[in-house]
């Protein structure tokens, strides 16, 4: 008989190492793993695939991308998960939120100082290096100040070039993880 293998438990693996070893380094997951377990959060296998998932990716995911991003490693994971994991990656400091308006929040786990170019047209955000945080002038001193972003908005290269016209550029050969 071969139910055996289906009736065993569902173990869940050792730090999944599919997903966290594509990009993400055990000492990355050891330390967010602290940061966790210090504010009090389970340290969930979910929670983990989440970080790794956010861990070196430019693209500035929505909990949507996200959910799609580790549904090939936890099939059964829920949207509702997705988001209760990245708030407590938010709330821990080790991923930053990025508020658009109307638009659905973006994530991000480049935590330093940096500024983002927002392409109006396709959404896309990039990471723009800077060098000093501007300093808020007056008017402020009865204001709690948590955080600041600076986000410089146009035409990305690909929208730009299709505003004018012009023929898309050479597909650039892309670092996928
Ligand atoms: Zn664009
Ligand atoms: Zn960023």
């Amino acid at each position: 008989m071969i139910i055996d293998k289906q009736t065993r438990p569902c173990i869940i693996p050792p730090l999944s190492r599919r997903i966290f070893l594509k990009h993400t380094t055990d000492q990355t997951i050891h330390t967010a793993s602290q940061r966790l377990r210090r504010a009090g959060y389970r340290v969930t296998q979910q929670r983990l695939a989440v970080y790794a998932f956010l861990d070196g990716n430019r693209s500035h995911p929505t909990v949507e991308d996200i959910h799609a991003g580790v549904k090939e490693d936890f099939p059964r994971m829920s949207i509702a998960t997705v988001y209760k994991s990245v708030e407590s990656l938010v709330d821990v400091g080790l991923v930053k939120p990025i508020h658009l308006g109307h638009a659905a929040t973006r994530f991000d786990a480049t935590t330093e100082d940096h500024a983002h170019f927002r392409c109006i047209t396709c959404n896309e955000i990039t990471d723009v290096p800077m060098g000093e945080v501007p300093a808020p002038g007056n008017g402020l001193d009865r204001h709690e100040i948590i955080g600041s972003s600076v986000e410089f908005y146009g035409f990305c290269t690909r929208c730009r070039r299709h505003k004018l016209g012009l023929a898309p550029e050479e597909p650039q050969a892309q670092k996928l993880g």
